[in-house]
């Protein structure tokens, strides 16, 4: 097997990677924050740890990973500026807050099992954790902290290299990066606790040596990190707006509870954005794009994994209807190519097809090169020196690593139904054999007025269709 390298942001470097113990190779990616559906830019940052995840499987790694949820804490600037996002999520609903947080985990759960995201070994919530992150804070507090009204606040200058990951060294201060919080010793210092203001009204508030109130975004990070895979751990992931602020806030807290350089971690991975015409994808743009918004439109949840796959994680992948109808339709040509290997059953082969399985393992060793491993599947799949059963066992092969369900996936399944349709699968069937019969008896008018009637209630029928897709429910363009 070729050696796995995988782009480290500390060093800006691709390594040799390394783990501690090969049979247990420890994960935390950083996980969502549960006030609002997840968006498919977030979903984006889920498939790129998923992909790392079965590329270690498939490589003969033993795997913890570890994903949070943050259902307390995480403020609307991610500078420990404005209103915590669930309470303010809980105020604008007028809802209870662990209602909300319930809520949006579930939907969340439910989002990275569409889309064939395996299960990590946990999803520790931060408000199970309060308890150790104040023991964390009064480990560090007397060394590394200092007491503003409104909170515990970290010193980032009591660390080695603060905002080494950032590569803040680089690009100059700090200054004019974050926003600034009165009474902060430097703009970069965040806060360990925030402690309630007099008269605000907050639904999760807790007791501490600081006043009642909330932990610190940061904080949950690296208590439960250390609680579940250790002090040291192999990777650490999230997505690149992290290696600003959170990560190397996160490194800070490492370094002064173990009194070390240590950053926690030895490789920090960060996806790129998933970005529209308009810039960054947020949560702050609706529920256009959310995954079940995708499913309403007639697309597969897969058809939009295989379309991060066919990006690199580390460049930003630029999302449009197009490309996603574009993913769908190489989606549907996978499954037609399987079902028609599979009808050619047993016929001999002269080649095998170990070459592409080696070509597979030598992109994925290049860090996770998803794009360029995607069309050894393609060639593995047209090469006609190689058996039908031997293809299909080397596309099972493969599929363990870009989770794309070709194995079970039917022709069924991506005839996903957009709301706006008009008529069911077993409607269309019933109606294109009446049009069968018709064509039969050379009732022309007749099959043509089946195939108007069809395209009324938004059915597109294909004759002669090159994947030989019968029909399809039309997407509506965009809106
Ligand atoms: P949040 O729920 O905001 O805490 O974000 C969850 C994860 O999604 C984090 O790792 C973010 O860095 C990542 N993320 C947020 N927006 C995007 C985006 N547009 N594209 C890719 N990843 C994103
Ligand atoms: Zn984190």
């Amino acid at each position: 097997m070729t050696p796995l390298t995988l782009y480290n942001s500390l060093t800006r470097t691709t390594e040799l990677f390394e783990p501690a113990d090969p049979a247990d190779v420890r994960i935390y990616s950083c996980g969502p924050t549960v006030y609002h559906y997840a968006h498919i830019g977030n979903l984006r940052a889920y498939l790129f740890t998923d992909t790392l995840g079965r590329v270690l499987t498939w490589k003969g790694y033993g795997l913890t990973h570890v994903i949070n949820i943050t259902d307390v804490g995480h403020l609307t600037s991610d500078a420990d500026a404005g209103d915590d996002k669930m309470e303010a999520a809980a105020r604008a609903s007028g809802q209870d807050i662990w209602a909300i947080a319930a809520h949006y985990t579930a939907a969340f759960k439910a989002n990275l099992k569409d889309l064939n995201v395996r299960d990590p070994a946990r999803f520790p919530l931060a408000t199970d954790h309060v308890g150790p992150m104040i023991a964390f804070g009064e480990a560090i507090a007397e060394r590394h902290c200092y007491q503003l009204a409104d909170g515990l606040y970290f010193d980032t200058s009591t660390v080695p290299d603060y905002g080494r990951l950032a590569g803040l060294r680089d690009e100059g201060p700090v200054e004019g990066r974050i926003e600034t919080v009165a009474g902060k010793r430097h703009p970069a210092d965040f806060a360990i606790w925030r402690t309630s203001a007099p008269g605000e009204n907050r639904q999760m508030e807790w007791d501490s040596p600081w006043g009642r109130g909330a932990p610190g975004w940061h904080l949950e990070c690296s208590v439960m990190s250390r609680q579940y895979l250790g002090a040291h751990f192999d990777i650490h992931t999230g997505g690149i707006d992290h290696r600003e602020i959170h990560h190397p806030n996160e490194i800070a807290q490492n370094q002064a509870f173990s009194g070390t350089a240590d950053t926690g971690a030895t490789v920090w991975m960060h996806n790129n954005f998933l970005v529209n015409r308009t810039g960054k994808v947020s949560k702050s743009a609706g529920d256009a794009l959310i995954l079940p918004a995708l499913v309403e439109r007639g697309f597969h949840p897969l058809a939009y994994r295989l379309m991060c796959l066919q990006a690199h994680y580390r460049s930003e992948l630029e999302f449009s209807w197009e490309n996603l109808a574009a993913a769908q339709t190489r989606l549907k040509r996978y499954v037609q190519t399987v079902a028609a290997l599979r009808a050619r059953g047993e016929a001999k082969g002269a080649a095998a097809a170990t070459p592409y399985r080696e070509r597979l393992d030598a992109a994925l060793s290049d860090d996770l090169n998803t794009p360029r491993a995607l069309p050894v599947l393609d060639e593995l799949l047209a090469d006609k020196r190689i058996s039908p059963a031997d293809r299909l066992a080397a596309l099972a092969d493969f599929d363990a690593v870009f989770g794309l369900g070709l194995t079970t996936l039917a022709r069924e399944d991506l005839r996903v139904r957009p709301a706006s349709a008009g008529i069911d699968a077993a409607g269309v069937a019933a109606r294109l054999a009446e049009r069968r019969e018709a064509r039969a008896a050379k009732d022309f008018p007749r099959s043509d007025a089946i195939r108007d009637e069809l395209a009324a209630l938004g059915v597109e029928v294909m004759d002669g269709d090159p994947l030989g897709w019968d029909w399809a429910i039309a997407i509506p363009p965009a809106a």
